[in-house]
C-alpha cells in the first residue's frame, strides 16, 4: 500500500499508531492488526445499453474478521480506489468493534459512474459485481450494506443474486434491504437517528442546549438528510446544507422536510428556494454551533479547518476530516464525534438486520430504535470515558476501544500454525 500523503489508508495508520501507541500494543498485534486480511480485485464485463461492452474494476476487502464476518458497505463513485476501500474496510472494523456488535469489517467498491448510467446498467453491474465476489461473501462470512449510491434496491439485487447461486433464498447475506424482503424497520434512517444521538449527547457533555443550537451539514443523502430531518424535529435549527451541486443558507433555519421533497425531485438542494443559495466552500467558515459533515473523505483538510467556527464536529461521512486538520480542531477545543462512533448507528442497525434474519423473527419499529439509542449511548459513554481516563480527543478514544477489544480477541485465540 504506497504511502503518500493523499492515500486515506495512510490516514487511517495515522489515526490507529496514535491510539496503538497509548495502549502499549504489542508489536505482533500492531503488525497483524495494520494488515488487511484479504483484498479481492475483480472486472465486471456489462453490455450497456448502446450495446457496447464495458469492463468496471470492483473491490471487496475484508480487513479484519477477528469478531465475526466482515460487515461494511458497497460504494458506487468514479474515484473509489483498492486504497480506499481498504481504508473504508478498516474503519469498519473499529466501528464495529466502538459499536460492540459480532461483526468484522469489510468493504466494497465499484468503479463507476451510476449518475450516468440506466438502472437496468446499474442491475447489471451489480449482478455481476456479485457474481465475481460470490465464494466470499455470505452470511457467516461477510455480509454487505448499503453505502455511497448504492441503496435498498442494490441490496434486493445483491440478495437475489446470492439466492440464485446457492439455491434458496439467504435474506441474511446483505442488509440495509427493503423491509417486504427481510429488511430492519428503522435501518434506513438509522445512522441520522445515531448521528442525532450523538449531537444529543455531545450537547449534553458540553452543557450547550440542543434546542439552540446552529446546525451545517455536508451532505444530503441517506446520511446528512436524515440526520438533519431528525435534528430539526429535537428543535435544532438547520441553518446550511451543501451537497455535490450547490448549497442553500437560511439563518431562521432551513424547512428540512420541505427540503427533502424538493431533493427527491431534484437530486440536489441547489436551488432550494426556502432559502440564500450558498456556494459548498462557504460552509465551513459559518458562524453555527455544530457542524456535519455526511458526504465524503477528507473535507475538512488544512485548507478549510482554520475558518471552522464551530463548537461541535459530528462526522456523519467516513473519514472527512485529514490528521492534521484533525490535530488543528483538537488544539482549539473543538469537540469532534469522530466517524466510527459517529455514524456507527447505521451498522448496529445492520446487525440488527442480520439478527432477525436468521431469527426468522422481527421486531417493531419502537424495539428497534429503543435497541438502537441503548447501543448508541453505551458506545458514546465508553468513548467520553476513555477520553476522559487519557485526556485524549475522542477519535483516539475511540480507537482505544476498538484496538483494545479486537486485541484482546486476537490474543485469546492466539496464533493459527
Ligand atoms: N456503509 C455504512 C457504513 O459505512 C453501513 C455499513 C453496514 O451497515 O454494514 O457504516
Amino acid at each position: 500500500m504506497a504511502a503518500h500523503k493523499e492515500s486515506v489508508f495512510s490516514a487511517m495508520l495515522e489515526e490507529f499508531d496514535a491510539a496503538a501507541h497509548i495502549l502499549n500494543l504489542e508489536p505482533g498485534i500492531w503488525k497483524i492488526l495494520t494488515h488487511p486480511k484479504r483484498q479481492i480485485t475483480v472486472s465486471c464485463p456489462i453490455q450497456m445499453d448502446n450495446g457496447e461492452i464495458e469492463v468496471f474494476t470492483g473491490y471487496r476487502v475484508q480487513y479484519n474478521i477477528t469478531l465475526g464476518p466482515a460487515k461494511g458497505g458497497i460504494r458506487f463513485h468514479p474515484s473509489v480506489s483498492l486504497d480506499e476501500v481498504t481504508a473504508l474496510a478498516a474503519w469498519m472494523t473499529w466501528k464495529c468493534a466502538v459499536a460492540h456488535i459480532p461483526f468484522g469489517g469489510g468493504k466494497g467498491g465499484v468503479i463507476c459512474d451510476p449518475t450516468k448510467m440506466s438502472q437496468r446498467e446499474i442491475e447489471a453491474l451489480t449482478r455481476r459485481y456479485v457474481a465475481e465476489i460470490i465464494d466470499a461473501i455470505g452470511p457467516e462470512k461477510d455480509v454487505p450494506a448499503p453505502d455511497v449510491n448504492t441503496n435498498e434496491q442494490t441490496m434486493a439485487w445483491i440478495m437475489d443474486t446470492y439466492s440464485m447461486h446457492v439455491g434458496h433464498t439467504t435474506t441474511s447475506v446483505v442488509t440495509g434491504k427493503p423491509v417486504e424482503l427481510g429488511g430492519s424497520l428503522g435501518r434506513r434512517e438509522a445512522t441520522g437517528r445515531g448521528v442525532m444521538i450523538a449531537t444529543r449527547e455531545s450537547c449534553k457533555h458540553l452543557g450547550m442546549d440542543l434546542q439552540k443550537t446552529r446546525i451545517a451539514v455536508q451532505g444530503f443523502g441517506n446520511v446528512g438528510g436524515i440526520s438533519a430531518l431528525l435534528l430539526a424535529e429535537q428543535g435544532a435549527r438547520i441553518v446550511a446544507v451543501t451537497d455535490w451541486k450547490g448549497g442553500v443558507y437560511n439563518e431562521k433555519g432551513l424547512d428540512v422536510q420541505n427540503l427533502f421533497e424538493y431533493v427527491q425531485q431534484n437530486r440536489t438542494v441547489a436551488g432550494f428556494t426556502g432559502g440564500d443559495p450558498l456556494a459548498s466552500d462557504k460552509l465551513w467558515g459559518l458562524d453555527v454551533d455544530v457542524l456535519i459533515p455526511a458526504a465524503l473523505e477528507n473535507q475538512i483538510t488544512m485548507t478549510n479547518a482554520a475558518e471552522i467556527k464551530a463548537r461541535i464536529i459530528i462526522e456523519g461521512a467516513n473519514g472527512p476530516t485529514t490528521p492534521d486538520a484533525n490535530d488543528h480542531l483538537h488544539s482549539r477545543g473543538i469537540f469532534v464525534v469522530p466517524d466510527i462512533l459517529a455514524n456507527s448507528s447505521g451498522v448496529t442497525t445492520s446487525y440488527f438486520e442480520w439478527v432477525q434474519d436468521r431469527y426468522g423473527y422481527f421486531w417493531t419499529e419502537a424495539e428497534v430504535n429503543q435497541r438502537l439509542e441503548a447501543k448508541m449511548c453505551e458506545a458514546f459513554d465508553a468513548v467520553l470515558k476513555t477520553s476522559l481516563k487519557y485526556k485524549v480527543d475522542m477519535r483516539t478514544a475511540a480507537y482505544i476501544v476498538a484496538i483494545n477489544r479486537v486485541a484482546i480477541v486476537t490474543r485469546m485465540r492466539g496464533m493459527y500454525a
